[in-house]
């Protein structure tokens, strides 16, 4: 008779927000409620910067779980935003450290302009609002959009984003974002793997997906996220197809923001066995 395997299997969630960018939930809350929900390896991957993953990784020691540090950053690529999840990252990496400087001062400077064309819509108070609301984290739209909500001046996130904070509404404000090459470069120069974020959100016909996956490749990319929040059993076909045809590696991650949102930690499909996990590349 074998052995029975004595290491239990890993349950990964790589992609998950805290209030250190627009997460309800502190680094702390984050970890505990991945535990609770049988995550044994959490990234911690908020928006463009690494101030929760000190926290994330004592309460991940307490509580016996891995925490592999991440980051997701906002990048930019022939004129669109692409997110980059940065997987085992070193956060005290000088030039990954001040990107992330850099990147909340555009994001403050953005916000301001986004007030700003708030108020001309008679939305006023929007800056002070936010920030009280964000602290010292990263400000983003989600934050706009919850002040809309508060405010009754739209029903929902969602409305708030289709009414005013998308590309094209009125309170749109476009945002220098690094070169996608460049973002790439601060993950992988730091000892991490560059993960596309949610490939089949930007809705890409299939040539323009190649040309990103191709730009993506050339930057030295190695991961795609192949099963994430709201995926479909046809979706995680789809890009399990990219990720073979461009020889990434994939990645599975939730995408969780807060408990009122249905995309619950470490609650994901499995991923593809002709998929090589991205986890495998992380030291
Ligand atoms: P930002 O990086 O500041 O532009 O904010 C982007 C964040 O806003 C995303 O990470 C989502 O959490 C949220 N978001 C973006 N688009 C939408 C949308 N259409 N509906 C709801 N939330 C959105
Ligand atoms: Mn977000
Ligand atoms: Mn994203
Ligand atoms: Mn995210």
């Amino acid at each position: 008779m074998p052995e029975p395997d004595s290491t239990p299997p890993q349950i990964y969630d790589l992609h998950c927000h805290s209030t250190a960018s627009d997460g309800s939930l502190s680094p702390t809350a984050v970890v505990q409620r991945a535990h609770e929900h049988g995550v044994t390896a959490l990234a911690l991957t908020d928006h463009d910067t690494t101030a929760g993953l000190a926290e994330a990784q004592q309460s991940a020691s307490a509580a016996g779980i891995r925490l592999i540090p991440g980051i997701e950053l906002s990048a930019e690529w022939q004129h669109q935003c692409f997110h980059i999840v940065g997987l085992g990252i070193d956060p005290h990496y000088t030039p990954l450290a001040d990107a992330t400087h850099v990147l909340q001062n555009t994001r403050l400077n953005r916000a301001e302009k986004i007030a700003d064309k708030l108020a001309k819509k008679h939305i006023p108070g929007a800056l002070a609002a936010v920030m009280a609301a964000v602290g010292d984290g990263m400000i983003t739209r989600s934050h706009f959009a919850d002040f809309l909500v508060a405010g009754n001046h739209v029903n929902s996130q969602q409305d708030a984003f289709d009414r005013y904070l998308a590309k094209g509404k009125p309170a749109y404000v476009a945002t220098p974002w690094a070169d996608l090459a460049q973002a790439v470069n601060w993950i992988t120069e730091s000892g991490g793997v560059a993960v596309l974020a949610h490939p089949l959100r930007y809705n890409l016909s299939s040539n323009q997906m190649k040309r990103l996956l191709t730009a993506f490749k050339d930057a030295g990319g190695r991961g795609m996220e192949i099963v994430t929040g709201r995926i479909n059993p046809d979706e995680i076909q789809r890009a399990s197809l990219y990720a073979k045809n461009f020889a990434l590696s994939g990645s599975m991650g939730s995408d969780f923001h807060s408990p009122d949102q249905w995309v619950e930690l470490g609650r994901l499909a499995a991923l593809p066995a002709q998929i090589q996990p991205v986890w495998e590349l992380l030291n």
